[in-house]
């Protein structure tokens, strides 16, 4: 394990936690199967209820949100408000020159923010008493479950090992990355297409088009965001995008800023 790698979950000490290690099957009252959002969130009350916890994850401690999506992508979007703020200090008289983004150190920054973040979890968890397993889990039996070497049983097994992107069945489509990729592309690109309209997409072309690029993006359906209220929507959607018609849906373009 390289103890430097943001990306790797840390090894904890080895905590008592309860549980029975006599049988060859380890027990515990709830094993948690991934350690994101969700499994980080199961732990407090179920140890506050005074049951033995193990939580296995594969990949990195916080899973999505901290380390490839909410967090990561604050930071670029901070980057995009400043530029925001920027453009509009004539409004109250002061004189700035046409900034400059340096889009490779703004993405080290953003890498430096969250490296911390899965060994702060791993300390966090080990405090409340949690024993966090590296490894991929998969079932053994209803109330077992496998993972490296060892069987766990559980009288409660929590699965919460989140989502992933699906790849699009369309032609072309093994041109496209994903926000993964997009959190560590060091370079600006000159122009950026998003295929879905929904909130991350009108965020990341919020700091792509602060930055410089051409954005477009497009939706299937007749709103962007379309999640939300329709009048929430109207005043982005009317003042910022062109609409275009297109064959396979509605196709939107916006050469500045979506917010
Ligand atoms: C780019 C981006 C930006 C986002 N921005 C926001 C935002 O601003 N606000 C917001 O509210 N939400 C945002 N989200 C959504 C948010 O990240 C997710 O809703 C949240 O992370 C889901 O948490 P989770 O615990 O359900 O899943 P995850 O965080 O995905 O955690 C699941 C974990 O399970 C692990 N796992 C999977 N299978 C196994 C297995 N068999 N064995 C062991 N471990 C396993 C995975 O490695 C993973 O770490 C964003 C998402 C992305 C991609």
């Amino acid at each position: 394990m390289n103890a430097a790698s943001p990306y790797e979950v840390q090894e904890l000490p080895e905590v008592t936690n309860g549980r029975d290690n006599s049988m060859r099957s380890e027990k515990f009252d709830v094993v948690i199967l991934g350690g994101g959002n969700a499994g980080i969130g199961v732990t407090g009350p179920v140890r506050r209820a005074g049951m033995s916890v193990a939580m296995i994850e594969s990949h990195d401690l916080g899973g999505t949100c901290p380390n490839r999506g909410c967090t990561p992508k604050k930071v670029l979007v901070a980057a995009g408000h400043a530029l925001h703020e920027i453009e509009r200090a004539a409004i109250h008289h002061i004189s700035v020159g046409k900034p400059k983004l340096d889009w490779s150190a703004l993405i080290d920054r953003e890498k430096d923010l969250i490296k911390d973040i899965p060994a702060n979890l791993a300390r966090s968890m080990a405090r409340r008493d949690v024993e966090v397993i590296k490894g991929h889990a998969a079932f053994a039996g209803p109330n077992a479950i496998r993972v490296g070497g060892r069987r766990l049983e559980a009288r409660h097994i929590v699965i919460a090992t989140g989502s992933k992107p699906r790849p699009l069945s369309i032609p072309g489509a093994e041109h496209m990355i994903t926000s993964d990729e997009m959190l560590s592309e060091r370079e600006l690109p000159g122009s950026v297409i998003f295929v879905g309209g929904g909130v991350i997409s009108l965020e990341f072309g919020h700091v792509y088009a602060r930055a410089g690029a051409d954005v477009t993006i497009l939706e299937a359906l007749p709103q962007l965001l379309p999640a939300m209220d329709v009048d929430a929507v109207a005043h982005p959607d009317r003042e910022r995008a062109h609409r275009h018609s297109g064959q396979d849906g509605r196709r939107r373009e916006t050469d500045r800023a979506c917010e």
